[in-house]
């Protein structure tokens, strides 16, 4: 049942309406599993073959509302994290035999390399030398806080190091109630600066957007400022899509937020488009999407940033669909 949204104001950390969320369960335990499969995949961004990608476990700690890896059906669920044995000195094999070594490598796009794990950390600092030693780039998508001895290590291949921070709400409340295990929001700043003073290059996306929850202009403009405080300049946006294990794990963070019905009715009439050989999903429809990135854009110039669209997300802006990302024909009971 949707309540009114309490507004979003100025202050987001000192609003007292939002409903305090649960805490979250204890941390996961590691299983360490045998990969039987080559490493190094494709990457996530289409039409680029020179940029790999390589998973270094099963799982996230996490536990994000909106992550599509816990929706997928071999997900082992939230209490188990399958760690892969030898990922770097079997990777260190794979490079040796490439015949053209990729320009760089996601690191690990399927879990968080920096969950609050110290074995999965290690794993991908070790992951990370072994590229470089390699003369390749690792890129690391994280909504973690990176232990001081992994900083050290990015630090130290710092000229072949990109880390991807995602961040799309300065809230307390409202960050934990969608995303339970990552790094608060005022971590994950002060991280940004950190990687910033170390000369490792950071690169911010504010996604997956929520819309009407954390794409409201208060709530963006709270993010945008606080990027800019630690010299952010350019941030990637993009939009939640939703699938229907998707819509089942956000289902009951919406409806304690009063933002069910809101959220879902704004999906109603968006594309159904294959967008990584995983089954359909539901995008929000295209001008609403475009309306949305209006807005951060011209929020983020008072902030002096500059606002990419992610491509990944968008297949249908600019140009014909690759054959990957086709559409589908829409079926609204596939997800609801
Ligand atoms: S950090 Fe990424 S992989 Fe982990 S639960 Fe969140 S969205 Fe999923």
């Amino acid at each position: 049942m949707t309540t009114l949204l309490p507004t979003l104001g100025k202050n987001l950390s000192a609003l007292p309406l939002f409903p305090q969320p649960a805490a979250p369960a204890g941390l996961p335990a590691i299983e360490w599993i045998e990969r039987r499969t080559p490493l190094l995949g494709a990457g996530p961004l289409p039409g680029e073959d020179a940029i790999l990608s390589v998973n270094i476990a099963q799982g996230c700690a996490h536990r994000c509302a909106f992550c599509s890896t816990r929706a997928r059906s071999m997900y082992a669920g939230d209490d188990v994290i399958h760690l892969y044995r030898d990922t770097p000195e079997k990777l260190a094999v794979e490079l040796r035999a490439c015949r053209q070594l990729p320009r760089a490598v996601y690191v690990s796009p399927a879990t968080d390399p920096f969950m609050p794990l110290a074995e999965v950390q290690q794993e991908a600092a070790r992951v990370v030398e072994v590229l470089a030693e390699h003369g390749v780039e690792a890129w690391l998508p994280t909504r973690g806080l990176i232990r001081p001895s992994v900083l050290s290590v990015l630090e130290r291949y710092r000229q072949r190091v990109k880390v991807i921070v995602g961040l799309t709400t300065v809230n307390r409340q409202l960050q934990r109630a969608l995303e339970p295990l990552t790094a608060p929001p005022r971590l994950r700043l002060r991280q940004i600066a950190r990687l910033h003073e170390l000369g490792v290059r950071v690169q911010v996306e504010t996604a997956p957007l929520i819309p009407g929850l954390t794409d409201q202009r208060a709530n963006l403009s709270a993010v945008l400022e606080a990027l800019a405080s630690v010299g952010v300049g350019q941030v990637t946006a993009g939009y939640l899509f939703l699938r229907p294990a998707i819509r089942d794990h956000l289902l009951p963070v919406l409806t304690e937020w009063g933002m069910d019905e809101t959220v879902l009715a704004e999906f109603a009439d968006g594309p159904l488009l294959n967008c990584d050989g995983l089954g359909a999903a539901r995008l929000l429809p295209k001008a609403r999407r475009q309306r949305g990135y209006a807005t951060v854009m011209a929020l983020a110039v008072k902030h002096g940033i500059s606002v990419k669209v992610c491509g990944l997300t968008n297949p249908d802006f600019g140009g014909p669909l690759p054959k990957s990302m086709a559409a589908v024909a829409p079926r609204p009971a596939l997800l609801w």
